[in-house]
C-alpha cells in the first residue's frame, strides 16, 4: 500500500471512472460510435515513484506546462495542447511493460505539475478531445523546440516513423525575432571524455571533426572523427547525446550546424535546438503572436492531417483524366467536375503559351469542415493549391455560388505558374491569376489610382475584406500592365521576372490616373 496524498485524488477518479462506465452502457445503445479520444479519457503516469493515473486532459495541460510554459500567444498553446495529446493518444501503453502509459520525462514528454496554469488549463479544455488525423488513425505528432528555419524530415531521426506529412519544411515564421544563432567550442579532452562515458568509440586523440554526411534539411548525419592515425565515423546524434548527457544540453543544442577548424581550435556554429522534426515550437509562437489560428498553425506543420474529435477518414477515390487525377468521395457526382478542370486547363494553357509540366491533382472535399481542417484554410477561401495539388471546397458549393469554373480556372492557373518555377512577385502571380479568370477583359477604370497590394495583404487569412480587396488590387494592376505592354509581353514576365521599366511605369502610370 502506497499511503500518500494521492490517495484521496485517486478515490474519486475511481468513483468518477465507475460512474462514467455505467453512462457509457445505458448510453452504449444509441451511440453510433464512441470517439476514441473519450476511450482513453485517463492515462496513467510515472512521476517519480509513484504512477498517477489522471485525465487525459489534465496530462495535456501538464505536458504544457513542461514543454511551453514559456508562450505568450494562446494560438500556439492550443496547436502545442493538440499535438501533445495526438501524441499521447497515440503512443499511449509506451511503458505498458512498467506498468504505466508515460513517463514524465523528454523521453515520453516533459511533464511539470507544479507549473500548471489557467492559461494551460484552457489551452487545453479549449482544443477538448481534438486530434489531428492520418488515414483514419491519430497521427504521429512530435514537436521541436526550435527548428533553425528548416523542419527536419523524421524518416532522417526515425526511419521508421517516416510519414508524409512529416517531411522537410521551410520555416518561415522562426526567423521573423532573428535566428537563435548558438556556437560551441570543442574542448578535445572533455568531448573524449563525454564519448566514453556512453560507451562509445573515439580516437584515443581527438584532432579533427569533420561533416561526412547531411541529412535533406542540412543537418549533420555522420561525422568523422580523427586523430593520431585513427578514424572514426560516429552518427551526429549519438554524438550529441553523449555531449549532452555529460556536458549539459546547451552547449549543442541540435544537429543543423557546420563546423570550422583551425590550427588552434574547433567551432561548431549553429542554429535552432533540438531534432527539428514536427511543429517548431519557436515559430508556431510566432505564427500565433501573427494572427494564425491553431488551425493554421497545425496544418502548417502537419501538412495532410486532419483536425477532428473523430477519424474522419476520407476514402478517395480515384478518376484519371489526360493531365489531372480527381480524388473525390463520390466519383458519379463529381465526374464532369473533371471534364470541366480538363477543358479549363486546356484554356489555361493556351491563353499563357505555356505547358502543364507534370500532372496535377485535384481533390474535392466532401464537406465544407473537412476541407477547413485539412488545408487550415477559412470557409470564405473555395480553393488552393500548390505546384502539384489544388485542393477544393464541394463542387456542388461553389457551383451553388456560381464560382466552380472561375475558381478551377484561378487555381490551374497557379499551378501552371507554379510549375514554371519562375521569380515573379506574389501580387504578379495572384493578378495575372485574376486577370485570367474573368472570361471577357472586364474595362478597366484607368483614372482609379493603380495600387500594387502588400504581400502581407495576399497571405494573411484572418481579414477577408482587406485579403478580397488586395487580389482586386492585383488583377487590376496586371490588366493595366496588360493593355499597356500587351498579353504575351507581360505572360512572358512569370518566367522572366518583372522588368524594373515596367514596374516604374505601373508607377508613373498610377501618377498619371490620380492627377
Ligand atoms: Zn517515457
Ligand atoms: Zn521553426
Amino acid at each position: 500500500m502506497n499511503v500518500h496524498a494521492h490517495i484521496g485524488a485517486t478515490r474519486v477518479s475511481a468513483r468518477g471512472v465507475e460512474l462514467s462506465r455505467k453512462l457509457r452502457i445505458t448510453a452504449g445503445a444509441l451511440l453510433v460510435a464512441v470517439p476514441l479520444a473519450a476511450q482513453t479519457s485517463s492515462v496513467k503516469v510515472r512521476i517519480g515513484a509513484i504512477t498517477e493515473t489522471m485525465p487525459l486532459e489534465r496530462y495535456v495541460a501538464a505536458v504544457l506546462a513542461g514543454e511551453s510554459s514559456v508562450f505568450h500567444s494562446g494560438e500556439a498553446l492550443k496547436a502545442m495542447a493538440v499535438a501533445a495529446r495526438t501524441y499521447a493518444v497515440r503512443l499511449r501503453r509506451r511503458h505498458a511493460a512498467e506498468g504505466f502509459d508515460f513517463c514524465a520525462t523528454t523521453h515520453c514528454q516533459h511533464i511539470d505539475m507544479s507549473a500548471l496554469k489557467p492559461a494551460l488549463n484552457a489551452a487545453a479544455a479549449d482544443t477538448a478531445s481534438e486530434l489531428l488525423w492520418f488515414e483514419g488513425k491519430p497521427a504521429y505528432t512530435p514537436y521541436t523546440r526550435d527548428c533553425g528555419g528548416r523542419t527536419e524530415d523524421a524518416g532522417a531521426v526515425w526511419p521508421d516513423l517516416a510519414a508524409p506529412y512529416l517531411l522537410s519544411l521551410r520555416d518561415p515564421y522562426c526567423a521573423r525575432d532573428g535566428f537563435s544563432g548558438w556556437h560551441w567550442r570543442l574542448q578535445p579532452a572533455e568531448a573524449l571524455a563525454a564519448l566514453r562515458q556512453a560507451g562509445l568509440r573515439a580516437p584515443l586523440r581527438l584532432e579533427r571533426i569533420h561533416i561526412l554526411t547531411q541529412t535533406s534539411s542540412g543537418r549533420a548525419a555522420v561525422l568523422m572523427l580523427s586523430g593520431g592515425g585513427e578514424l572514426v565515423r560516429m552518427d551526429a546524434s549519438s554524438f550529441r547525446f553523449a555531449i549532452g548527457r555529460a556536458l549539459g544540453w546547451n552547449l549543442l543544442p541540435g544537429d543543423l550546424y557546420g563546423i570550422r577548424e583551425s590550427v588552434s581550435e574547433t567551432v561548431f556554429y549553429g542554429r535552432g535546438a533540438g531534432h527539428g522534426v514536427g511543429l517548431c515550437q519557436h515559430g508556431a509562437e510566432q505564427m500565433g503572436l501573427a494572427g494564425r489560428t491553431y488551425r493554421e498553425i497545425l496544418a502548417a506543420y502537419y501538412p495532410g492531417t486532419s483536425l477532428g474529435v473523430t477519424a474522419r477518414g476520407i476514402s478517395w477515390q480515384r478518376l484519371s483524366g489526360d493531365s489531372i487525377v480527381l480524388l473525390t468521395t463520390e466519383p458519379a457526382r463529381d465526374r464532369p467536375v473533371l471534364a470541366t478542370a480538363e477543358s479549363e486547363l486546356r484554356r489555361v494553357e493556351q491563353r499563357l503559351r505555356l505547358r502543364l509540366a507534370e500532372p496535377v491533382e485535384l481533390r474535392i472535399y466532401p464537406d465544407l469542415d473537412r476541407f477547413r481542417n485539412a488545408t487550415g484554410e477559412p470557409g470564405w477561401v473555395a480553393a488552393r493549391s500548390d505546384r502539384h495539388r489544388v485542393e477544393m471546397q464541394p463542387a456542388a458549393a461553389l457551383e451553388r455560388r456560381g464560382v466552380l469554373d472561375t475558381t478551377l480556372r484561378h487555381e490551374l492557373l497557379h499551378v501552371v505558374v507554379e510549375q514554371q518555377g519562375g521569380t515573379a512577385p506574389l501580387w504578379f502571380r495572384e493578378g495575372l491569376a485574376g486577370y485570367l479568370e474573368q472570361s471577357a477583359a472586364a474595362p478597366l477604370d484607368l483614372h482609379a489610382p493603380l495600387r500594387i497590394p502588400a504581400e502581407a495583404d495576399l497571405r494573411q487569412r484572418a481579414d477577408e475584406q482587406r485579403a478580397r480587396k488586395a487580389y482586386a488590387d492585383a488583377t487590376r494592376a496586371v490588366g493595366i500592365l496588360a493593355a499597356r505592354y500587351g498579353e504575351t509581353t507581360v505572360f512572358d514576365w512569370l518566367k522572366r521576372g518583372l522588368p524594373p521599366e515596367a514596374m516604374k511605369a505601373a508607377e508613373s502610370q498610377a501618377a498619371t490616373n490620380s492627377r
